[in-house]
């Protein structure tokens, strides 16, 4: 399926081009040879997860977690944050939190950070940036994170450092929805931070308490057991002719 959108030519239409028949192929080889599992997706969503993730266009959950639609409620955005909690608030991330738990009752909410991220590089380097832009309004009220770090660290350590500490801040963040600390009281929630490496594929578990990233592969064993959504973008890979 992936492969028919491999991009080999870098002109406007071309890729245009490939994009639109990347539609046409899942149309044709996933969506119709798979209708029983996709037309009841068509007037019901139940998600298990709701996930904070980083708009950059190589983090892809459902991929990376080899999810079939309808499995994730996903925010994307510049850096994966979460803004804290205020009353009367009308963002983006507010609106989806509201609706994952209250209507979907979501019980489990991941922010996933990823190597390399571009807009933590900018956060990073927050002074380099013009305050007119669109992009430091955005990052600014996230600044706090950068007092966490440790000083006299050369800028490779310190953004891996700041990309952990941002993952453990978003998780604090969500925390100060009450909403979300009712649920996390009555355990009727969990939370969850993880590091993708776009180096290794690999995808990290970040520990609240130690910062230290597991990978998720170590520990998955721990995990509590959790209906699991009855076919994975694998299995159904695997029926495409
Ligand atoms: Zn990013």
């Amino acid at each position: 399926m992936i492969e028919q959108l491999t991009v080999k030519s870098r002109g406007k239409k071309s890729i245009m081009k490939r994009l639109a028949k990347g539609t046409i192929v899942f149309k044709d080889r996933v969506f119709d040879p798979n209708k029983a599992f996709f037309q009841p997706l068509s007037n019901a969503q139940h998600p298990v997860a709701l996930m904070f993730t980083c708009c950059d266009s190589r983090v892809e959950p459902a991929i990376i977690t080899q999810s079939p639609p309808g499995t994730l409620f996903m925010v994307k955005n510049p850096g994966n944050l979460v803004p804290r909690y205020q009353a009367g608030a009308n963002t983006s991330e507010a609106a989806a939190i509201e609706f994952a738990l209250t209507v979907l009752d979501v019980h489990h909410i991941i922010v996933c950070g990823h190597t390399d991220c571009a807009a933590l590089k900018a956060l990073y380097n927050l002074d380099g940036l013009s305050r007119e832009s669109a992009i430091y309004q955005w990052l600014a009220p996230h600044s706090e994170v950068l007092d966490t770090l440790e000083e006299n660290q050369d800028s490779d350590e310190g953004l891996n450092e700041l990309i952990r500490r941002n993952i453990i801040q978003q998780l604090q963040n969500l925390m100060t929805y009450p909403e979300v600390a009712r649920r996390l009281e009555k355990g009727t929630l969990h939370l969850y931070g993880w590091k993708y490496r776009l180096e290794t594929g690999e995808t990290m578990l970040i520990d609240p308490f130690s910062c230290k990233p597991e990978p998720l592969s170590a520990v998955i064993a721990h995990l509590e057991e959790e209906a699991r959504p009855d076919m994975t973008l694998g299995q159904m890979e695997k029926q495409v002719p």
